[in-house]
């Protein structure tokens, strides 16, 4: 879909997969004017393709857009934008509990600009692919080491958006981690140094006392669907879900810790590395409070269980 900057977005036309053509100058290339988003589609065991939460990632979408003085497609235009993407890539999405098809939304300055400004054109497109796990031990419990050098984003930057360039500033921190044989980088807020904030990719939570605590929303963490959708579905059962600031000395503390986004779903954390100090948690095992959420979900996004939460939006 393509849109000048009169914002008005015009129907796309379905392509084959492959590379796409920009000019030089596109405001995308130079100046990052760019936002993307992710979901996935599962296949449910009747063979109908069910997508979870796309709405979400409609707003997220306009919200980063007008952070960035970019036009967005509508809630309706992006739904049937990947409503077209995946029904031509159906064979594509994996039988039940096998994975998952990827699809990845991207909203990019693509009209010509020297100079800091809004793109005179903007371009919204779709793409898709089969996944499996996110991590390579599949479910088995990450480590996450605690970075001390870099942080994933300023405050007053652009950290609570998912635009392009808040991924560069991580793959530093993510490949040396990586090197080091962890599953992942946790950050802390860039002004204390103390308070935890996310993962490369992921939100994280603790539950201590049968309490879950997750990092309040300060400006500088991404605003996942899978952390509202986790929120909302633990207050369903019962439990006391509280959104605060969090000190890495209570994450080092607590019972059970968890990721949760829409690659991982929800990961159990088996242990965190901070300052050299190793901390396990529940002897490598999924925690059962984390197990009760993943599982949960995971029935939810892959149509397993009935959908009370009304989340899901079946494609046939
Ligand atoms: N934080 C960051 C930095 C992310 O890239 C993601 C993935 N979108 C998340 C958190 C989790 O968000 P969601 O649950 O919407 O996938």
């Amino acid at each position: 879909m393509r849109c000048s900057s009169d914002g008005e977005f015009i129907k796309g036309e379905l392509v084959p997969y492959g590379p796409i053509e920009l000019n030089p100058a596109a405001a995308v290339l130079n100046y990052g004017q760019g936002l993307l988003e992710g979901l996935r589609a599962h296949r449910k065991e009747d063979g109908s393709v069910l997508l979870f939460r796309p709405d979400e990632n409609a707003l997220r979408m306009k919200i980063g857009a007008d952070r960035l003085c970019m036009p967005a497609p509508s809630v309706e235009q992006f739904i049937e934008a990947i409503k077209l993407v995946v029904l031509a890539n159906k064979r594509w999405v994996p039988p039940t509990g096998k994975g998952s098809l990827y699809i990845r939304p991207l909203l990019i300055g693509s009209g010509a600009i020297l100079g800091v400004a809004p793109a005179p054109q903007y371009t919204f497109l779709v793409f898709a692919c089969p996944v499996g796990h996110y991590f390579k031990d599949g479910l088995s419990p990450i480590s996450l080491l605690t970075e001390e050098e870099y942080h994933r984003a300023a405050p007053g930057g652009t950290g609570d958006i998912k635009t392009i360039g808040n991924y560069a500033s991580v793959v530093n921190a993510h490949k040396r981690a990586k090197e080091k044989g962890h599953s992942d980088v946790l950050y802390l807020d860039p002004v204390h140094k103390k308070f935890v904030e996310e993962v490369s990719s992921c939100n994280i939570f603790m539950v201590k006392d049968n309490i879950i605590s997750t990092p309040l929303l300060t400006g500088t963490i991404l605003p996942g669907i899978t952390r509202r959708s986790v929120i909302e579905y633990a207050r369903s059962l019962g439990f006391q879900v509280e959104e605060r600031l969090i000190t890495i000395d209570e994450l080092l503390d607590a019972d059970e810790v968890f990721c949760t986004g829409t690659s991982v779903v929800l990961s159990s954390v088996g242990c965190i590395v901070y300052k050299g100090r190793k901390v396990e948690y529940g002897n490598q095992k999924f925690g059962a409070v984390s197990q009760q959420l993943y599982s949960a979900l995971a029935a939810i996004q892959k149509g397993l269980v009935e959908d009370n939460m009304g989340w899901t939006v079946q494609l046939t």
